[in-house]
């Protein structure tokens, strides 16, 4: 077997509509273990793209959070909404290479279609080979059969695209980039090599990984966290109203999200401060302990 020449390029990947929470904390602590036990990078990018579901508020606190619990980022802050323009250029590619098209479709066309794995509705292909369209949205022409990969968390993962979403959206009818043209691009870009993130985004992996396909871009390695459920089984989210982390509780804050990934701190490295708690963390992380879970 041939090691990974890659440097380990890790990411958190925040979108600015609140602040972080315990679930979102599990996430950002991963990926900085991850890439810091790997000796390699861990970039913030702050996924603002939605523009009128984020604020400039929400990420300044998001930041102030990161540093409070002393996960420390390298290299400038990337914002989505600074890059509409390289967003367009892929785009502009898949365009160019037919491996996306324009659809005129509104929600109402789509109402009577069945709900994908993420709450959207699955595209019956209704403008795929249409001529003369005036585009509302772009959307990726999405091959059929299953698209697989191995999760470090999960194992193999294998989900009929075609079959879940249909043709999802690249570019939206209100002129704003969707998040699985965005990401794909911005992890190219910025050489993420290990994307560890929530299990939430399972099923965007595959439709990413499409994307990538489509661009000819380096498929990441991926891993997928379990999320923090609230006591009714719901992940822990703004829309839930999970509460807001303080910056004084980050030392119980961090150990708490230890203790949920599977890496309960002994006492020396909990009384040793918020510091020598994630030096102990990088020293002990395997991930492999959140495969049973
Ligand atoms: N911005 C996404 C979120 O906050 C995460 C994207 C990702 O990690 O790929 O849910």
């Amino acid at each position: 077997m041939v090691a990974d020449a890659r440097p380990h390029v890790g990411r958190f990947a925040p979108s600015p509509t609140g602040p972080l929470h315990r679930g979102s904390l599990v996430a950002a602590l991963a990926s900085w273990l991850d890439a810091r036990a790997a000796g390699g990078r861990w970039l913030l990018r702050i996924e603002d793209v939605d523009e009128p579901r984020c604020s400039r508020e929400a990420a300044d606190t998001i930041l102030r959070q990161l540093d409070a619990l002393g996960l420390h980022w390298d290299g400038e802050v990337v914002w989505q909404s600074r890059r509409t323009a390289l967003y367009r250029a892929a785009l502009d590619r898949l365009i160019a290479n037919g491996a996306a098209y324009g659809c005129a479709c509104t929600r109402r066309d789509l109402e009577s279609q069945p709900l994908a794995s993420d709450g959207a509705r699955r595209y019956p292909g209704t403008c795929r080979d249409r001529s003369g369209v005036t585009p509302r949205a772009w959307r990726l022409r999405v091959p059929a059969g299953e698209v697989a990969f191995d999760d470090r968390v999960l194992g193999r993962i294998a989900v009929d695209v075609a079959a879940d979403a249909g043709d999802f959206v690249l570019w939206r009818a209100d002129g704003y980039c969707a998040y699985q043209l965005a990401v794909v691009v911005d992890d190219a870009d910025q050489g993420v090599t290990h994307v560890v993130r929530g299990a939430d985004l399972l099923t965007s992996t595959p439709r990413q990984i499409l994307v990538q396909r489509a661009l000819g871009l380096p498929q990441p390695d991926y891993a997928h966290v379990p999320l923090v459920l609230d006591a009714h089984g719901e992940k822990l989210s703004k829309q839930t109203r999970a509460p807001a982390l303080e910056p004084s509780d980050a030392l119980a804050d961090l150990a708490e999200a230890l203790t949920f990934l599977r890496h309960s701190p002994p006492a020396d490295a909990l009384a040793a401060g918020r510091d020598a708690l994630l030096a102990w963390a990088v020293a002990n992380w395997r991930p492999q302990r959140l495969a049973a879970k």
